[in-house]
């Protein structure tokens, strides 16, 4: 069977605790791999902890409470996997959230607050965990970014455009480590069952729709080629991929897990 070649090494997930991180924690436990995540709410951050626990009762991992805007918590985080795990050899940035708005209803501090999260909530902890994967001898730093970065839609306009920042940070930022032995990738995604797609539903409109028909019709209305929503151990799987030594001759790159929805060539 083909490994991912992270058996015993460190990887630190941030945002860890729901949907598409917890899911990156499984498959890295799977794989034999030490893992550490974070969140900041610490009762969905101890379920995760539950969750995992059961799951791989012999697993190595800690989980932290978290803010990946804030940079002693980082920090903190940071100086934790070291002591307890060893030294990160793998950086996946999956923590944060999107925000629906466009143009007349995002005022200055929403600007602000979006473009914060999508850039600082990478910014702090590749910071805080440079030295650690510098360290290794397969550091590699692996973003979640979303299609809206190639891809704008005017419902999430300052989403769309905090994520073509990140794209650009992670291009360059992956060019300035590449001859240092850290390599950058990211992912770009369309739409992923998770925790935000879960509180969209219960706010749905009609109120009588199940999951299933809820998330058909987005897929429908949205023109997804594959007319469904991405499951979130799919992204797990690419995250994990670009983030391993598979990926050895992979930087600056970007895998799309979007179900065919990308337009562009
Ligand atoms: P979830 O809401 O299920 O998970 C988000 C995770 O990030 C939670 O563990 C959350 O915990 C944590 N988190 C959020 N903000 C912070 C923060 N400031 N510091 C630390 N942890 C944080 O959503 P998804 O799994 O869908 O999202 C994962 C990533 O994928 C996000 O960056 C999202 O923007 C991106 N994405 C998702 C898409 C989708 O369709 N699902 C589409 C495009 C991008 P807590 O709230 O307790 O901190």
């Amino acid at each position: 069977m083909m490994s991912f070649m992270l058996k015993d090494r460190v990887v630190v997930v941030t945002g860890g605790s729901s949907g598409i991180g917890l899911e990156t924690v499984r498959l890295l436990l799977q794989e034999g791999a030490k893992v550490a995540w974070c969140g900041r709410d610490a009762d969905r951050l101890a379920a995760s902890v539950t969750t995992i626990k059961e799951a791989f009762p012999g697993g190595q991992f800690i989980a932290r409470r978290c803010d990946v805007l804030n940079a002693d918590e980082v920090g903190r985080f940071a100086a934790a996997v070291a002591v307890e795990l060893g030294n990160t050899d793998c950086l996946i940035n999956n923590a944060g959230q999107g925000r629906v708005s466009n143009f007349a209803n995002t005022c200055d501090e929403d600007w602000l607050a979006e473009t914060g999260l999508k850039l600082f909530g990478v910014i702090r902890p590749v910071r805080a965990f440079i030295d650690q994967l510098l360290a290794s001898n397969i550091g590699s730093i692996t973003n979640v970014n979303s299609l809206l970065a190639k891809q704008p839609e005017p419902h999430m306009m300052a989403t769309s455009a905090a994520r073509a920042a990140l794209l650009n940070f992670t291009h360059t930022l992956a060019h300035e480590y590449a001859a240092k032995g850290v390599r950058v990738n990211s992912i770009l995604l369309g739409m992923v069952e998770s925790g935000q797609w879960r509180r969209r539903y219960q706010e749905r409109s009609d109120q009588n729709s199940s999951w299933e028909e809820w998330t058909a019709g987005i897929a429908s209305q949205r023109g997804i080629p594959m007319a469904r929503l991405g499951r979130p151990e799919e992204p797990a799987r690419a995250l994990v991929f670009l983030a391993s030594p598979l990926a050895s001759y992979t930087t600056g790159s970007t895998l799309d897990v979007s179900g065919g929805f990308g337009k562009q060539l």
